[in-house]
């Protein structure tokens, strides 16, 4: 497979970037590569008991569900852990992302599932076990993995209350972002999929997991931008009765953490004194022009300057370490608006890496996954190269900085860390080689 930078995926580009890239442990180059270009399975290796891909938030997956061929469709793991093979990989622990063209496949052999780049062998697979509390059913019938999914192998308990966003069509949306598609796919597929989550059935599900479940150690509070009111509450005041509720009922039980829009002080105030630890206002790009661009919704109704200082304001409230914005890795690259080569692409960010870091924040990246129903559409994402550079200049700045481990991540390192949509915690403590 060619990327739009010329490279060939392959075992040679691996090799490649391991010798080049001597900062970042391999089990971070391998694990990029798969995010990147996707996984398919054989069907084989998909006959045993393992938990489902729940869908948490986003797709994730390179192509629509309906395209997806019916032994792989709702039938994959949530996420991957591979160890083993011909990088000698620690274990790894990658989400899924659905994609048929792959150059990377699970298959079935005498010795169990195995991860394949073309015809090499990266070693063993293991799929993600089914927590025992799955198989209750809320009052009115609604299963764990819809109301109150686990990810990160079973670490974070992901809570989308809100499964749908009021930036709305290609004029709002954020261009990278499928929640609203996502949830237009589920409901189409007739999967049971509930927009608003109740409190009720949220304190519910939780009380399962109080009780029986020793591997969650987080909370996310999470759901789409609400520009009006919803279920008669402001933004804020909606995302807030979720804090309370679960903090009243589970004080202190996990670290919890909030994901929305950049709030004001006072506000955020509000989140603290309920007992949330952590807030993550994602501020997705850096570059001013690809910011007003890609995330059309919040530039009109916030303004990048305003997101930014409301990011450090949180500083003042939350602790600055407990402050971990989001942003996509790798969509600077994406067409039609993006940077045209791998150096400026990362420049930009690097700019906004030392800025926050500078302030005490830890910024965190997701690796951008182009989904085919979002406004920037099916396109090659960005090359390997990127994401190795990507994730030297972060390992570089947050070393230059002194910063703490992020925390509500689990364990940092090369085969501890269980964070799954990125690499950023595999290469924290790697002392090169
Ligand atoms: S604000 Fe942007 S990234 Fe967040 S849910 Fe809405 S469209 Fe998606």
């Amino acid at each position: 497979m060619t990327s739009a930078f010329s490279e060939i995926a392959g075992p040679a580009l691996l090799e490649k970037m391991e010798d080049r890239y001597r900062s970042i442990p391999v089990e971070a180059i391998v694990k990029q590569d798969i995010l990147r270009l996707g996984l398919r399975f054989e069907e084989a290796a998909l006959q045993t008991s393992f938990k489902q891909k729940d869908y948490f938030i986003f797709t994730f997956d390179h192509m629509p569900i309906t395209d997806q061929p019916e032994e792989m469709r709702f039938r994959i793991p949530e996420e991957i852990k591979i160890q083993g093979g011909a990088f000698a990989l620690k274990p790894t622990v990658i989400s899924v992302r659905v994609d048929t063209r792959s150059p990377y496949m699970v298959r079935m052999t005498p010795d169990g599932a195995r991860i394949f780049l073309e015809d090499t062998d990266l070693g063993s697979v293991e799929f993600p076990p089914i927590p025992a509390w799955y198989r209750h059913r809320t009052a009115d019938g609604k299963f764990p993995g819809e109301i109150a999914p686990v990810i990160e192998w079973g670490y974070l308990i992901y809570l989308t209350v809100f499964r749908n966003c009021q930036y709305f069509g290609k004029e709002e949306e954020c261009a990278f972002c499928d929640i609203n598609h996502n949830y237009r796919q589920q409901k189409q597929a007739g999967r049971p999929y509930t927009g608003v989550k109740s409190l009720e059935e949220i304190l519910e599900a939780l009380a399962w997991i109080d009780q029986e479940d020793t591997t969650a150690r987080a909370y996310t509070i999470t759901g789409g931008s609400i520009l009006t009111s919803l279920r008669e509450k402001k933004e804020t005041d909606f995302y807030l009765h979720y804090a309370e509720g679960i903090e009243k009922k589970f004080p202190g039980k996990w670290i919890g953490k909030i994901v929305t829009q950049a709030w004001e002080k006072e506000e955020l105030v509000r989140f603290k004194d309920a007992g949330i630890q952590i807030y993550h206002p994602n501020y997705e790009v850096w570059d001013k022009n690809l910011f007003s661009l890609l995330c059309p919704g919040k530039e009109s109704f916030i303004g990048r300057e305003n997101w930014i200082r409301r990011i450090v304001g949180a500083a003042e409230v939350f602790g600055p370490g407990n402050v971990i914005p989001n942003f996509v890795g790798g969509v600077e690259l994406s067409r039609p608006h993006g940077f045209l080569t791998v150096q400026e692409a990362v420049n930009s960010t690097a700019e906004g890496l030392d800025f926050f870091m500078s302030h005490g924040i830890v910024p965190r990246f997701t690796a951008w996954c182009p989904e085919p129903y979002t406004t920037l559409g099916s396109q090659s994402g960005p090359p390997l190269e990127y994401f190795c550079e990507l994730l030297t200049v972060w390992k570089a700045a947050f070393e230059k900085y002194r910063l703490p481990v992020p925390p509500g991540y689990g364990e940092p390192g090369a085969g501890r860390a269980v964070f799954s949509v990125s690499a950023f915690m595999d290469v924290i403590g790697y002392e090169g080689r």
